[in-house]
């Protein structure tokens, strides 16, 4: 039975009738996990730290556990190599998985089990709320998708947040509630996320990442991820417990030095299958029932993982492979050295990839509008975009990652995962920090032209040049076109130049 690093559910499917006399699992930590894009060290860690624990659990509970380490001498370095070696050495009868969430990885170990004249049986992955099958029905069924159609049929279809058929409140959707900034003050106190510090097993895991990948971005010394199931749950626990009621409010703003705020930080124990998003969405929704939580906060939460999670997820694999290929806005410049180091004069930048860099953890408007909106407006190349985002982050996988980063961040799958591109000058950072992200930049964001303008302004307006056209079919545009319209001819050229100037690199940035 296999079970690969973000498979760590012990009632997945693939045990189903599991018998501890004639099965065996089987696990592999290799090397082209972490290297077929640079994955960060906080990134790789969590996985190994995780399988390691997971590994010993089953053991614990008298499973047989084939389990190959990363630094095993003849380790093949890949999935592909190690479960041929293992079919080679054990001689299974048969292969059995919980579907995989990554388009390659499932090419590939297909490829091994055919190879070896095995059959793979997949079984469905019950941790997801819809099935891909029933997303594909959806999705055949309307002319264009849509989040906002898919959010509802699901919360009719599993009968969350809703009252005799309707929805709790009177309303589907209470976003227009859920885009506060903070004050000048910044954020009022609120508890910080629990801290889970490695133990003997995690340590080891850490060493091994310093050492080996010791060239990979980000750094270990604040690791404290939940890394089995029962901190997973505390995390559950303690956030519903303790910022659940501010999620809601404060779900768009921003604060420089603040990674947390009153996001959950529960994405890579829901991608690992740590959690199960269905018991995530019931705690939401009891929080809210017992009066604990006001309704926009729990339906703001819910909408992220029963609506977009699953959404994407059935973006992914009803579009995959083409969807990777996706370059909507032909867009072809290399990703700025400084998304690697965070070593960059514009101050919304340093703070989102330093902390990215730190923890292996971004909010979601850090990555849609600070680092996913500049290289939008740069023009990078998607594949480059989806790279950085797949390396950096501890709960980067791809069938969540790639939709996310080059549909609803890049807009480059023609509008697929978003009705219009999010794009936005600085002065959208400066609004939802309060300022206080800008006051700290030797950049202004008001100003579109000159040597103190801000990238982001600058190339904002040089988006909507660029793409006058384009845009000019999509209704959603048309305010920011008429604002565009106004430009005369010599402002129109200042900022090309300033424009061009920053992609060669010569503006200072
Ligand atoms: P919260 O803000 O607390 O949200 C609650 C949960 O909702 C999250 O844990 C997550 O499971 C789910 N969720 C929220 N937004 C999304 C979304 N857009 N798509 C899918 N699930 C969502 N999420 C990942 O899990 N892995 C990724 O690799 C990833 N890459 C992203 C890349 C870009 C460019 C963007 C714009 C978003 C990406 N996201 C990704 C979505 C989202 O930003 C993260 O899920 C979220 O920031 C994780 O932090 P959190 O657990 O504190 O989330």
């Amino acid at each position: 039975m296999l079970v690969l690093g973000d498979q760590l559910d012990a009632e997945a499917a693939a045990f189903d009738g599991f018998d501890a006399a004639q099965d065996a699992v089987w696990m592999a930590e290799v090397d082209e996990e972490s290297t077929q894009v640079p994955s960060s060290q906080p990134r790789t860690a969590l996985f190994l730290a995780a399988m390691r624990h997971f590994a010993q659990a089953l053991q614990a509970a008298g499973r047989r556990v084939h389990y190959t380490r990363l630094d095993d001498a003849d380790n093949r370095g890949s999935l592909a190599g190690e479960l041929d070696a293992a079919i080679e050495r054990l001689q299974p009868q048969a292969l059995v998985m919980t579907a995989p969430g990554d388009h390659r990885v499932l090419r590939a170990l297909q490829a091994v089990a055919a190879a070896r004249g095995l059959a793979l049986e997949l079984r469905p992955d019950r941790h997801f709320f819809c099935t891909v099958r029933e997303f594909a029905a959806h999705a055949r069924a309307r002319r264009t998708l849509r989040l906002e159609f898919f959010y509802r049929e699901q919360r009719r279809r599993h009968g969350v947040l809703m009252d005799d058929g309707e929805p709790c409140g009177g309303r589907w959707n209470y976003d227009a509630d859920n885009r506060e900034a903070f004050g000048r003050d910044g954020p009022p106190a609120h508890a910080e996320p629990p801290r889970f510090e490695p133990d003997a097993i995690t340590r080891e895991v850490l060493d091994l990442v310093r050492r080996r990948f010791a060239g990979h971005p980000g750094r270990l010394d604040s690791f404290a991820w939940p890394v089995t199931r029962e901190q997973a749950l505390h995390a559950l626990q303690r956030f519903v417990a303790e910022r659940l009621a501010g999620f809601g409010r404060w779900q768009d703003a921003l604060w420089p030095g603040e990674p947390w705020l009153w996001h959950s930080q529960l994405s890579a124990a829901l991608n690992l299958k740590l959690l199960d998003p269905h018991e995530v969405v019931a705690a939401a929704e009891a929080a809210y029932r017992a009066g604990h939580v006001p309704l926009e906060s729990a339906e703001g939460f819910i909408r992220q993982i029963l609506g977009w999670r699953e959404y994407v997820r059935g973006v992914y694999w009803t579009r995959m492979p083409g969807y990777a290929e996706l370059n909507a806005w032909d867009a072809h410049e290399p990703l700025p050295a400084f998304y690697w180091s965070g070593d960059t004069p514009m101050a919304c930048l340093a703070d989102a990839i330093g902390q990215t860099l730190e923890h292996g953890y971004a909010h979601h408007i850090q990555r849609l509008m600070v680092t996913g909106l500049y290289a939008l407006l740069l023009g990078v190349e998607p594949k480059e975009v989806h790279a950085w985002y797949l390396a950096v982050y501890v709960d980067a996988v791809e069938w969540v990652e790639l939709p996310n980063t080059l549909g609803m961040s890049q807009n480059a799958d023609g509008g697929l995962m978003a009705s219009k591109p999010y794009v936005a000058s600085g002065r959208y950072i400066e609004r939802m920090s309060a300022g206080r992200l800008c006051a700290g930049c030797r950049f202004r964001p008001g100003e579109r032209i000159g040597d103190t303008a801000c990238p982001f302004t600058t190339l904002y307006w040089d988006f909507l040049l660029r793409h006058e056209a384009t845009l000019a079919t999509n209704p959603r545009m048309a305010m920011p076109l008429k604002h565009l319209a106004r430009l005369d001819a010599a402002e129109r050229a200042r900022i090309g130049d300033r424009a061009a100037a920053l992609r060669a690199g010569t503006a200072g940035v």
